[in-house]
C-alpha cells in the first residue's frame, strides 16, 4: 500500500483540530485533517454558546457573520430556591455547524487539506514518525506524518488506542424548541435535580436550545420535567445528545509526536462543561510550539506542550477542586449562596463590596464550614467567567 507523507496528522475536524490545522497550515506545514464524517460540522452536539473572548484570540473569527445567531451582554445563573446570579459575561449563540464549517474554509484556503469522510481506524509512532491508517470510502489508505494531534473529541477511541487514558465523561441531553424562552442565557443549578450539572436555556432567533447535562442516567425524564416547570412549550424540533470531558485535563497529554488536544485532552471547563473555545486554545497552542521547535530547535518534541497548556489557566487545578466541591455540596449550601449573591453582578463585586459579601458569607455556619473550599470555589467560578464556555 502507497504510503503519503505529512508533516502534520489531524484526527477530527471539530474546533480543536481546525484550529490547530489553520494555524500549521497558515505557516507552510502539510496538513491534513482526517474527518470520519461527509460534511464538517454536522451532527451538531453542541449547546453553541460562546464567549466573546474567542473574537479576541481568534481573529479570523471576526471576519464571518454568517455563524453568529445573537449576542447576550449578560448571562443569569439560578440557584436552589430561584435565587438569582448574573454575569457580564458577553457571549455569542453561533451555528455550530456554520462555524466549524467556516474554520474548514479557512484551513483550506491556507492550504491545508480536510479529508471527510475518513475514518482514522489504527496510528502507531515509530522512530520514523507516525503511521496512520485511515478507511476513506471503504478503501484503506496510509499516511506517514511528523507528528499525529487527536483531535476526536470526548469518546477517544484512537487516544486509548494509543494508550493515553481518556477523559472521564458526562453526559448531556438537549433539545431544540420551536419559539424564544429567555432573552438570554440561563444557567440551572440544583445538585439533587441535575447531579453533577446543571439545566440550561440558551435562546437562537425563534428557537431556544433547552438542555441538561448531569450524571445521572434519566435525562430524558429530568429534561422533561425541566420543560414543564418553566413552562417551555413550544415543537421540539431536534433531539441533541452528547458526552462531555467532566474531571479535566488528561494526566498524559503528549508523546514525543502525538498530542491530544480538545475534548480528547479533556480541555472542558469542569464547572460549565464548555469546551469549544477551549479546544481551539489548546490547537493553537500546540500548533505553535511545533512551528517553534521546528524552526529554533529543528526537533519536534510534543512533550513540551504537556508541560505547558497544563500552565495555562483553562487547565488550571483550582477549576477540579471547586468542580469536587461545588458538585457535591447540600441544595441548600447552594440555596444558601443563591441567597447571598441573589441579584447581583457577581463580577462587579470589588473591593468594599467584596467585604460585605464576604462577612455575609462568614455569618452564615453552613457556608463557612470550610473557609479554604469556599475560596476555591470563588475561585473556580473566576475561572469559569473567563473560560467556562
Ligand atoms: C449537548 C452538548 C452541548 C454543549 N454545549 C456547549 C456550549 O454551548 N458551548 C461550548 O463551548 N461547548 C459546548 N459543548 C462542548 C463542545 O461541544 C466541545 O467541547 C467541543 O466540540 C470540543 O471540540 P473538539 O474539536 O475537541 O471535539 P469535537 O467537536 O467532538 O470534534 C471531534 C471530531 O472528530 C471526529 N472524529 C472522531 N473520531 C474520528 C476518527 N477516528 N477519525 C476521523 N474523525 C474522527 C468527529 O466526527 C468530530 O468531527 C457541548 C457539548 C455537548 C455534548
Amino acid at each position: 500500500m502507497q504510503i503519503e507523507k505529512i508533516d502534520v496528522g489531524i484526527v477530527g475536524a471539530g474546533p480543536a483540530g481546525l484550529s490547530a490545522g489553520l494555524a500549521l497550515a497558515n505557516n507552510g506545514y502539510k496538513t491534513t485533517i482526517f474527518e470520519e464524517h461527509k460534511i464538517v460540522g454536522i451532527p451538531i452536539q453542541c449547546g453553541e454558546g460562546i464567549s466573546e473572548k474567542v473574537f479576541i484570540e481568534f481573529p479570523i473569527l471576526k471576519t464571518n457573520k454568517e455563524f453568529i445567531i445573537r449576542k447576550f451582554g449578560n448571562t443569569k445563573i439560578y440557584f436552589p430556591g430561584d435565587y438569582t446570579v448574573f454575569g457580564d459575561t458577553h457571549a455569542y449563540m453561533i451555528r455550530r455547524d456554520k462555524f466549524d464549517q467556516f474554520l474548514a474554509q479557512q484551513v483550506k484556503k491556507s492550504g491545508g487539506k480536510i479529508l471527510t469522510n475518513s475514518r482514522v481506524i489504527d496510528a502507531i509512532e515509530t522512530k520514523e514518525g507516525v503511521k496512520i491508517k485511515i478507511k476513506k470510502d471503504g478503501t484503506e489508505q496510509l499516511f506517514l506524518s511528523s507528528v499525529l494531534l487527536i483531535a476526536e473529541g470526548p469518546k477517544g477511541d484512537i487516544a486509548r488506542k494509543l494508550g493515553f487514558n481518556t477523559p472521564e465523561l458526562i453526559r448531556a441531553l438537549e433539545y431544540r424548541i420551536q419559539g424564544e424562552f429567555s432573552d438570554t442565557m440561563e444557567f440551572f443549578f440544583d445538585n439533587e435535580k441535575y447531579p453533577f450539572g446543571y439545566s440550561w436555556i440558551f435562546p437562537r432567533n425563534n428557537e431556544t436550545n433547552v438542555g441538561v447535562v448531569t450524571t445521572a442516567k434519566n435525562r430524558k425524564e429530568i429534561l422533561d420535567k425541566f420543560l414543564k416547570e418553566r413552562n417551555i412549550s413550544g415543537k421540539i424540533i431536534k433531539k441533541i445528545g452528547g458526552s462531555i470531558p467532566k474531571n479535566g485535563v488528561v494526566k498524559q497529554l503528549a508523546t514525543q509526536k502525538i498530542a491530544l488536544i480538545g475534548d480528547t485532552g479533556g480541555f472542558t471547563n469542569p464547572l460549565f462543561y464548555g469546551g469549544i473555545r477551549n479546544a481551539m486554545l489548546s490547537g493553537k497552542i500546540v500548533a505553535d510550539i511545533i512551528d517553534f521547535q521546528r524552526k529554533n530547535e529543528k526537533k519536534v518534541d510534543l512533550r513540551t506542550f504537556d508541560k505547558k497548556v497544563r500552565k495555562h489557566p483553562f487547565s488550571a487545578k483550582i477549576s477540579i477542586k471547586s468542580h469536587k466541591y461545588f458538585y457535591t455540596r447540600s441544595v441548600n449550601f447552594q440555596k444558601k449562596i443563591g441567597k447571598v449573591f441573589n441579584g447581583t453582578y457577581i463580577n462587579r463585586i470589588e473591593n468594599k463590596e467584596l467585604l460585605k459579601y464576604l462577612l455575609k458569607l462568614v455569618c452564615n455556619p453552613i457556608l463557612i464550614k470550610n473557609p479554604k473550599k469556599l475560596y476555591w470555589l470563588y475561585k473556580g467560578f473566576k475561572q469559569a467567567r473567563d473560560y467556562g464556555f
